[in-house]
C-alpha cells in the first residue's frame, strides 16, 4: 500500500519533469517513503488486528481509513517537501535520473506490485471467506448441540471440572430440581455419596486426559436428599470452546431394583437348590435330569456329570415306574404332587424317598418339572421297627396279639372270597406255670423260645401262628379241610411229646388245642376265637395233651356255662347259697373231730354241682365274693352252734386259689373274724397245692393267717405235680389225701402207693391227715391200720346244717365223757 502511494506520488511528480526542473531533497524523499510504508503498516495492521472477532466493527474500519488517509497525507506532504521545482530543465536532469526510464522502472514495478496485492488479496478474501464458513458451521452444530441436549431423553450434564456449566431439563427433573440454577455453578461432588467420590473423580480424570471409560454404575443424591441409582458415561467435548466433560446420566433405579430383585431370587434359588438339606432336582418336560444338587449325587452316587441328560426313569425302582410316571405327568399338567417312592442307588441298593414334584412355570408355560427328593430311610427304618415292635412279640419273635387280630380279619375276608375254610388253633400248654415256678422266669422264657421255634415247624409254611400272651398261641391255617387241621393238632401234640432241652433240665410239656372252623355261620372273629377257646378248656377238660374241634354240644355246654355265669352273679342276692356240712371223723375213736363246708347252689333252672361252677366261679373271678360269703356264713354257722350248746368243733371252708390273689384277701379275713366273733383257732382254709403254684406271695399269705391263729389244710393231696414241694414248704396243720387215692381198694399196686404217700405224711410231726372220699366197709378196713382221720359217704354225706346236728349229736353219744 505505502509503496503504492509512493508510486503514485513521485510519478505524478516525475510527470512534470518535461516543464519544470525537479530537484530532490534526499532527507525529506528518504522520510516520505519512511513514512509512507511505516503508517500503511499501522493502519494495515489496527485493521486486521481485530479480525479474529466475529462481527467487523464499523470503528475499527473507521479507525484504519484514518491511519490510511492520515499516511497519505504525510506522505504527500513529506514528498513534496522532497522536491524543488526550477525551469532549467537541463541542469535538473542533470543532477537527477533519466525521467522516462525511471518512469518505465516505476510504472513495472507499480504494475507487479499491483498484481501482487490484487493476488494477496483475493487469497485473503478467500481465506476470509472460508473462515467465516466455518464459524458459521460451529455455529450451527453447537446449535444442533444445545437442541440436541436440551431435548435428549437422557439426562446431561455438562461439567467443565469444577462445576456444572450445563444441564437440561430431563437432568433437572432427575434430581428434582425445578430451575437450572439450582445446579448450573454447583460443583458436582456435593451430589455423589462418599463411597463413590473416589471412583467418579478417577473416571473424570480420566475422561479428561481423553482415555475411553466404561459407562459407571453409582448413586447420586437428588436435591430432596433421596438416593438414586443412576449410570454414567462421561466423554470430553468441547463447550464454549473450553475443555469439558459432559456426562450423561441415565437413572437406574428401575433396572437395579429389578436386578436385586433379580438377584435375590437367583441368591434364593441357589440356597433352594444348592443348599438344600434335600435333594432338588430339575427335569425337562420329557423327564430328562436337567440339574441337580449336591445332595442328589451323594443320595444316589452318581456324579453331576454322569447324571445329567439321564431320564428319571433310570434311577427309579421298577415297582415305583408308574407312580412316579403319574405325578410327574401331573406335574406337568401344573399340580404339584407328592409321593413316596423307591429310588435305585448307583450301587444298586433302594432307598425310599419322599418326593415332591413342583412345576417348571416359565412365562405361563410348563416347560418342566422340580423335584425335591427326602431320604426317608430312617423314618421308615423306624416306622418298621415301630410296626414290628407293635406286631411282634419280642419273645418269640412270632406275630403278637395284636397282629393277630389285625391279619384274622384279611384272612376271614380271603376265606369268604375264595369259598374256602379257615381253621383257628388255640394252643395252651398243660401246666405251664409249673414250669416256670420250677425253672424261674429266665429258663421259662428260653422255654417258651424253644416250642415257639418247635410249633412253628411243626406248621405248614404258610400258615401262621401267634403268641397271644404267656403259654397261649394261635394258629391259623388257610384254604384248609377238617383233616388237614386234625393232621396239623396231631403234629404238634407230638412234636411236644419230645423233651425240651434246656440248661440242666429237660421238660416236657404237653399242649391241650382247641379248632375252631370257619365258615359262613360263623358270626365274627370273637367267635371264632371263642369257640376255639372252649374246645380248647374242653380239650383241658377232657384230661390235657389233646385237641378237640368245636362241636355242636361243645356249642351247648358253651350255652350252658354262659348260663351259669349269668346266674351266678346273682346268686349270692337271691339267696341261692346254702352250705352243707360234712363231718371228719376220727377212725379209731369215731369221734366227729371237724367239719367241712361245702357249697351248694339251687338256682330256678335246678341245682347245679360245685364241680361244674366253681371253676366257672374261678374263671369269672366270681369266687371272690361268693368265696367271702362261705367264710362269713361258716363262722356265722359256728357261732350258731356254740349257742346251741355244741362243743368247740374245727369248720373247715375251702378256699380258691383266686382268692389268695386278691389284695384284700387278709383284711377281709380279719374283719369277718371280727364281725362273726369267730375263734381262728377253730376255723381251717383248705388250699390246694395250685395256690402255691399261683401266687407268688402265697407263702407269706400263709404265715400270716397262722399267725391269726388259722389253720391250714392242703387239698385234694397227691393229685398235683409237686406234693412232696409242698408239704416241706408250707406249714400246714392237716393234709387231705385226694380221694381218687383210695378209689380202688383192691389194686394192690395203688395201695401200697397209698400206704407209701400216708407213711411219708405221718413222720411230719402235729398233724392231722385226713382221708377222703371212703365210702366202704373194706377202705375203712384198709385204712384201720393208720392212725387217720376220714371223711366221706361211708360216715355221712355233707348234710344242711340241722341234719348235721342230728349227725352230731349221735356221735357227741358216741363219746363216753
Ligand atoms: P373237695 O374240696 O375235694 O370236696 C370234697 C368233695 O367230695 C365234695 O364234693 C364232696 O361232696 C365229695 N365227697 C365227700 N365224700 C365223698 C365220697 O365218699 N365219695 C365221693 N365220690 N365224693 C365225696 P362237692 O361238694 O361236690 O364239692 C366239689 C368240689 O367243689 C370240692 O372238692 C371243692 O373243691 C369245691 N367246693 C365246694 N364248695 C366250695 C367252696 O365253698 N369254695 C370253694 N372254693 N370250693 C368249693
Ligand atoms: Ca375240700
Ligand atoms: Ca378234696
Amino acid at each position: 500500500m505505502g509503496t503504492g502511494i509512493l508510486l503514485v506520488h513521485h510519478i505524478s511528480v516525475i510527470s512534470m519533469e518535461e516543464a519544470i526542473v525537479i530537484h530532490y531533497a534526499s532527507f525529506s524523499f528518504v522520510s516520505s517513503i519512511v513514512i509512507s510504508l511505516l503508517f500503511s503498516y499501522l493502519g494495515i495492521y489496527f485493521f486486521f488486528q481485530k479480525r479474529q472477532v466475529h462481527r467487523i466493527s464499523p470503528m475499527r474500519n473507521v479507525f484504519s481509513s484514518i491511519v490510511l488517509g492520515l499516511t497519505i497525507s504525510l506522505m504527500h506532504f513529506s514528498g513534496m517537501n522532497a522536491v524543488t521545482f526550477s525551469n532549467s530543465h537541463q541542469n535538473a536532469f542533470n543532477n537527477g535520473f533519466n525521467s522516462f526510464a525511471l518512469a518505465i522502472v516505476i510504472s513495472l514495478f507499480a504494475f507487479v506490485i499491483m498484481i501482487f496485492t490484487i493476488f494477496y488479496s483475493f487469497f485473503d478474501y478467500h481465506k476470509i471467506t472460508s473462515e467465516k464458513r466455518l464459524l458459521q458451521q460451529i455455529r450451527d452444530s453447537e446449535d444442533r448441540y444445545r437442541q440436541l441436549v436440551e431435548h435428549s431423553p437422557d439426562p446431561i450434564l455438562v461439567h467443565d471440572g469444577q462445576k456444572i456449566i450445563f444441564v437440561n431439563d430431563v437432568c433437572l427433573e432427575m434430581v428434582h430440581a425445578s430451575d437450572k440454577r439450582e445446579l448450573v455453578g454447583k460443583r458436582i461432588k456435593n451430589f455423589i455419596p462418599l463411597e463413590y467420590k473416589e471412583m467418579m473423580k478417577d473416571g473424570l480424570e480420566k475422561i479428561k486426559a481423553g482415555k475411553k471409560v466404561k459407562p459407571a454404575e453409582i448413586q447420586i443424591f437428588t436435591l430432596d436428599g433421596s438416593l438414586i441409582d443412576v449410570e454414567v458415561n462421561g466423554v470430553k467435548i468441547l463447550y464454549d470452546r473450553k475443555a469439558s466433560i459432559q456426562l450423561i446420566i441415565r437413572e437406574i433405579t428401575e433396572k437395579k431394583k429389578i436386578q436385586r430383585k433379580i438377584m435375590e431370587n437367583e441368591q434364593r434359588y441357589q440356597s433352594l437348590f444348592k443348599y438344600n438339606p434335600d435333594g432338588v432336582f430339575s427335569l425337562d418336560a420329557k423327564g430328562v435330569i436337567t440339574d441337580v444338587n449336591p445332595f442328589v449325587e451323594k443320595l444316589l452316587g452318581y456324579s453331576k456329570e454322569e447324571i445329567l441328560g439321564m431320564p428319571y426313569e433310570h434311577v427309579l425302582d421298577d415297582k415305583s415306574l408308574d407312580i412316579a410316571n403319574k405325578s410327574f405327568n401331573e406335574a406337568l399338567s401344573g399340580k404339584p404332587q407328592s409321593i413316596e417312592l423307591m429310588v435305585t442307588h448307583k450301587n444298586g441298593h433302594k432307598i425310599p424317598i419322599y418326593i415332591t414334584d413342583i412345576p417348571i412355570i416359565i412365562d405361563k408355560k410348563i416347560i418342566g418339572v422340580h423335584g425335591i427328593a427326602k431320604d426317608i430311610s430312617k423314618e421308615k427304618e423306624a416306622q418298621r421297627k415301630i410296626t414290628e415292635l407293635a406286631y411282634q412279640d419280642q419273645l418269640t419273635q412270632l406275630p403278637n396279639r395284636t397282629c393277630f387280630y389285625k391279619e384274622i380279619g384279611k384272612v376271614m375276608k380271603r376265606a369268604q372270597e375264595m369259598n374256602n375254610k379257615v381253621a383257628l388253633l388255640v394252643v395252651d400248654f398243660d401246666n405251664f406255670k409249673n414250669v416256670n415256678d420250677t425253672l424261674g422266669h429266665m429258663k421259662g422264657d428260653l422255654f417258651l423260645k424253644k416250642i415257639a421255634y418247635r410249633m412253628k415247624g411243626a406248621i405248614r409254611k404258610k400258615d401262621n401262628i401267634f403268641r397271644m400272651g404267656g403259654d397261649e398261641f394261635i394258629i391259623v391255617l388257610e384254604n384248609v379241610t377238617v383233616d388237614e387241621a386234625r393232621e396239623v393238632a396231631e403234629r404238634l401234640l407230638k412234636e411236644m411229646n419230645q423233651p425240651v432241652p434246656l440248661i440242666e433240665h429237660e421238660i416236657v410239656v404237653t399242649l391241650s388245642i382247641g379248632i375252631s372252623m370257619y365258615n359262613a355261620a360263623t358270626e365274627n372273629v370273637e367267635k371264632l376265637l371263642q369257640q376255639a377257646d372252649f374246645a380248647m378248656y374242653s380239650a383241658k377238660e377232657e384230661g390235657k395233651n389233646n385237641y378237640r374241634f368245636f362241636t355242636k354240644d361243645l356249642n351247648e355246654k358253651v350255652k350252658r356255662k354262659h348260663h351259669i355265669e349269668r346266674g351266678l352273679r346273682r346268686a349270692i342276692e337271691r339267696k341261692e347259697f346254702k352250705l352243707y356240712y360234712q363231718p371228719k371223723v376220727e377212725l379209731h375213736s369215731g369221734k366227729m373231730v371237724g367239719l367241712e363246708a361245702l357249697l351248694r347252689w339251687n338256682p330256678s333252672f335246678g341245682s347245679v354241682s360245685p364241680n361244674e361252677f366253681i371253676p366257672i366261679a374261678e374263671e369269672t373271678g366270681l369266687i371272690v365274693p361268693i368265696g367271702e360269703w362261705v367264710l362269713k356264713e361258716a363262722c356265722r354257722q359256728s357261732f350258731k352252734w356254740k349257742q346251741h350248746g355244741f362243743p368247740k368243733m374245727r369248720v373247715s371252708v375251702n378256699v380258691s386259689a383266686r382268692q389268695f390273689k386278691e389284695p384284700e384277701f387278709m383284711k377281709r379275713i380279719v374283719n369277718i373274724l371280727e364281725e362273726t366273733e369267730m375263734d381262728p383257732h377253730y376255723l381251717e382254709m383248705e388250699i390246694t397245692e395250685s395256690v402255691m403254684l399261683d401266687a407268688q406271695d402265697s407263702l407269706q399269705i400263709v404265715k400270716e393267717l397262722k399267725d391269726l391263729g388259722i389253720k391250714i389244710a392242703i387239698d385234694d393231696f397227691g393229685t398235683g405235680y409237686s406234693s412232696m414241694k409242698v408239704i416241706s414248704s408250707i406249714e400246714f396243720d392237716t393234709l387231705k389225701i385226694d380221694k381218687s387215692l383210695i378209689a380202688d381198694v383192691e389194686n394192690h399196686r395203688s395201695m401200697s402207693v397209698l400206704k407209701t404217700i400216708i407213711g411219708i405224711t405221718e413222720m411230719v410231726e402235729n398233724i392231722q391227715i385226713v382221708m377222703e372220699g371212703v365210702e366202704t366197709e373194706e377202705q375203712i378196713h384198709f385204712l384201720k391200720q393208720f392212725n387217720l382221720v376220714v371223711q366221706g359217704y361211708y360216715y355221712s354225706q355233707p348234710l344242711p346244717s340241722e341234719q348235721l346236728e342230728i349227725f352230731w349229736n349221735q356221735t357227741l353219744q358216741l363219746d363216753p365223757k
